[in-house]
């Protein structure tokens, strides 16, 4: 096993990532920017190396230094969290070139899922259903206007090096396709320095189910179950929960039969997550992989009682998977909130700032993972999120419960700081989403970006 693990990230995940390693035993180093030299996650590392300035680019995306950081401090692997390099091929080809273990799947895996329109059809042989769209990315706009007139209203336009939303644009009619598609493109290419394109058909009143998945180096593959994360702004994961509403156990097997079908044919080992959408009349599609620790991981842990971190590093170390698919069993309904540096009366724009009161709720149930401590001031350069509310109830009422409960028990103020945790009090008490009703929710969320 793995001695020492250099931690490739900041913030909450960077923290939840050196808990699992303490509790299993390994030494981590922790890199930080020169604005988070009093991060909580540089503190509770055994090491912390100040690897560049503030900028992600000059430290946390910055792969030499943080690959002569893990070579000076005898690092034998990285675990890179999610977002910065965690998707990027080129860095875990770097890694292993170096002799260190990249803790995620293979590089090959990460290009073929990492580039949407080739997962796609990956996916179209291997037999999983996807979206009918381009098969080939498309870069001319009247080139995508003819598929997409063929195909007929509402399209998607969507990015093939996208994520997080980006350089993805909804066209309900003809006229306005060209423009949209421009606008898409340019966002694609500050965003991810590609501007290739595909278009698919746009699914209305779909849910977006995902499956967590685990696969060992020995063909080993798992499922987790689903998280249901329809609860979104601008296309962005604000609420997830597991178990999904809208799932029975018949329909939980087949999507998840499709999962590991996915995993297998992208040869993949690791903790990843497929992504499906499911249409109103229970049909699923297989939109994307994520090829990472995702954000809303805790609700799968929740319901699993299995630490998807802890297993990672041991798939990383070339150990079998720990647990079979009759083994895996979900208990109950969890429930995460994203509490976000930010004003929603503002257009949700970001509002950082030093934290001078702090108190997060504990209890049966209750996980708060974040990076917060009184004092400690957020820097404005990085992600707005800052902490993680999860609740793990014996049914969905009593997460809920649970959840307006803690919520209403949390406490972040500071100078100039503000934060969403009023917004999303009142959103675990509106009755849309008790009933979930996610249109409703999601309707009303895209109000208030306008
Ligand atoms: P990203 O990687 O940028 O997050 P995704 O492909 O995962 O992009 O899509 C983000 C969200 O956009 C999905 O969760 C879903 O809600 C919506 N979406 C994506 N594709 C479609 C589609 N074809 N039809 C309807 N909604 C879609």
């Amino acid at each position: 096993m793995f001695e020492k693990i250099l931690v490739a990230n900041r913030g909450e995940i960077a923290v939840r990532i050196i808990r699992s390693c303490r509790e299993m035993g390994i030494n981590t180093v922790a890199i930080c920017s020169e604005a988070d030299k009093d991060a909580l996650h540089a503190q509770l590392a055994d090491e912390a190396i100040c690897i560049g300035p503030y900028s992600s680019k000059d430290s946390y995306l910055n792969m030499e230094r943080i690959l002569a950081t893990a070579v000076a401090t005898g690092a034998d692997a990285i675990h890179p969290g999610f977002g910065f390099l965690s998707e990027n091929s080129r860095f875990a080809a770097l890694c292993e070139r170096c002799g260190i273990t990249f803790i995620g799947p293979s590089t090959e895996s990460m290009e073929n899922m990492g580039n949407k329109s080739k997962a796609r059809n990956t996916m179209v042989k291997a037999g999983v259903p996807v979206i009918p769209g381009t098969e080939e990315p498309v870069i001319d706009a009247s080139e995508g206007k003819a598929f997409a007139d063929s195909i007929g209203y509402p399209v998607i336009i969507k990015a093939v090096s996208g994520g997080g939303g980006k350089g993805m644009r909804l066209v309900e009619q003809s006229e306005d396709f060209i423009e949209k598609f421009e606008t898409a493109k340019r966002e694609s290419k500050n965003a991810f320095g590609d501007d290739s394109m595909y278009i698919e058909k746009y699914i209305g009143s779909a849910r977006h189910i995902e499956f967590q998945v685990l696969a060992d180096k020995h063909g080993n593959i798992v499922h987790l179950g689903e998280r249901d994360c329809t609860i979104q702004r601008r296309h962005q994961k604000m609420i997830e929960e597991s178990p999904s509403v809208v799932l029975d156990d018949e329909l939980r097997k087949e999507m998840g039969k499709a999962a590991v079908k996915a995993a297998r044919a992208a040869n993949y080992y690791s903790a990843g997550t497929i992504e499906f959408l499911l249409d109103s009349s229970n049909t699923f599609y297989f939109m994307e992989m994520n090829t990472r620790i995702q954000v809303e991981h805790p609700v799968t842990e929740m319901v699993t009682g299995v630490d998807l971190i802890k297993e990672m590093i041991r798939i990383a170390d070339g150990q079998k998977l720990s647990i079979k698919q009759s083994g895996i069993k979900m208990r109950g309904h969890a429930i995460e909130f994203r509490i976000n540096a930010e004003s929603p009366e503002n257009g949700f724009l970001p509002r950082p700032g030093k934290v001078t009161d702090l108190h997060f709720p504990g209890g049966n149930g209750i996980r708060i993972d974040s990076a917060l401590f009184t004092g400690y001031k957020i820097p404005s350069f990085y992600d707005a999120m800052i902490a993680k509310v999860i609740v793990h109830g014996r049914d969905r009422k009593e997460a809920i419960d649970k959840m307006r409960s803690a919520l209403g028990e949390v406490v972040i103020t500071g100078d100039g700081l503000e934060t969403n945790i009023d917004f999303l009090y009142e959103l675990v008490c509106n009755e849309a989403f008790i009933k979930s009703d996610v249109e409703k929710i999601n309707k009303m969320l895209e109000k208030m970006c306008r």
